[in-house]
């Protein structure tokens, strides 16, 4: 940094942080203070931390689930067992992912920083809000967005919305971590609406939000997208101790039969709505045929013969309501 430039954000740093007590400061707060101080311009450091965000992870998430496919131990909890993703299906699926991270998603989220702030939204402000203040705003942008997605994903489904824009996401009926964002441009844009929407919503309402709740929401967001495309369900799996989370084998079921399970963090929805009922019916019949093999001395390889012709089966009848899907005309 040239002396003019480091004395302007010097200057624009005490005019930034004149009546604040830094001593009372936490060790992060101090650390956010002083990233925003490095920069002339709070919009450049908004954007060059929101973007490092999302990258570190989004690709810090993925790398325990390649991990985990490379390791056949694993597969006794894998949704799909036999289907794995190759090194090659991976590496094509990072190399698409990454271009739309740099072009598609970049400008939005260097644009996000003026549209926060003439909003009301607090950026480079110290000291954060209290964490229960940020805990309830980040709930409520979970239910927001599952709602939100709820909606737009089923439009998605229907006729040109899917043939020509969400049909990239369904590449892979057995997805994988990094197949989570794995999607067309426009796709980006009219599901990234129901994370960033919510936000934007609450704080130009109560005028009461700081971007560091909102990266705690993005964070977990992510989080959740990625162990919902990860194609394993573990005992220690969310869903099994929040029976409303979706997790994984909620999500992984409408990859592979295209049906049902159309929202996101929550089961409620499609609950509710009875878009989950042929999800459930495949639940119970693949409960009831494990059963039926463990009481008839099945086995392990009979036993994974069984849930293999049972994925098949709604796989097939997948590709058949795929294609119904695609035919559909708007008018
Ligand atoms: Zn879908
Ligand atoms: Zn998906």
């Amino acid at each position: 940094m040239s002396n003019v430039t480091a004395s302007a954000a010097h200057a624009a740093g005490e005019f930034l942080y004149a009546n604040v007590d830094f001593t009372q400061l936490s060790w992060l707060e101090r650390m956010w203070a002083q990233w925003y101080l490095s920069f002339n311009d709070p919009a450049i450091a908004t954007g060059l931390m929101s973007f490092a965000l999302h990258e570190i992870v989004y690709f810090g998430r993925c790398l325990p689930w390649i991990i985990v496919d490379a390791i056949p131990y694993f597969r006794r909890w894998k949704l799909q067992p036999n289907k794995t993703p190759t090194v090659a299906e991976q590496w094509e699926c990072t190399k698409l992912v990454l271009m739309s991270h740099f072009t598609i998603e970049l400008p939005q989220i260097w644009l996000f920083h003026p549209l926060a702030e003439s909003l009301g939204m607090s950026t480079w402000q110290v000291p954060f809000p209290d964490w229960r203040t940020i805990l309830g705003q980040v709930a409520l942008f979970f239910i927001f967005e599952d709602a939100f997605h709820y909606v737009a994903h089923q439009i998605l489904h229907y006729g040109p919305f899917y043939k020509y824009i969400h049909k990239i996401h369904h590449k892979y009926s057995a997805p994988f971590g990094l197949a989570a964002e794995y999607a067309h441009p426009a796709e980006v844009l009219i599901l990234g609406t129901g994370t960033i929407g919510g936000p934007l919503l609450y704080c130009y309402f109560t005028q009461n939000l700081h971007i560091f709740a909102v990266y705690i929401w993005i964070t977990l967001r992510l989080f959740q997208a990625v162990d919902a495309h990860s194609g394993y369900d573990f005992p220690w799996s969310l869903q099994h101790i929040l029976p409303f989370w979706s997790g994984a084998d909620h999500h992984d079921f409408h990859h592979m039969a295209f049906v049902n399970n159309f929202s996101t963090s929550f089961r409620y929805l499609d609950y509710i709505f009875g878009t989950d009922d042929k999800y459930r019916e495949y639940k119970e019949k693949l409960h009831k045929a494990k059963q039926a093999a463990l009481a008839n001395g099945a086995s392990k390889e009979e036993q994974e013969e069984i849930e293999r012709k049972l994925v098949e089966e709604h796989e097939k009848a997948g590709l058949v309501a795929e294609s119904i899907a695609e035919s559909k005309r708007l008018l």
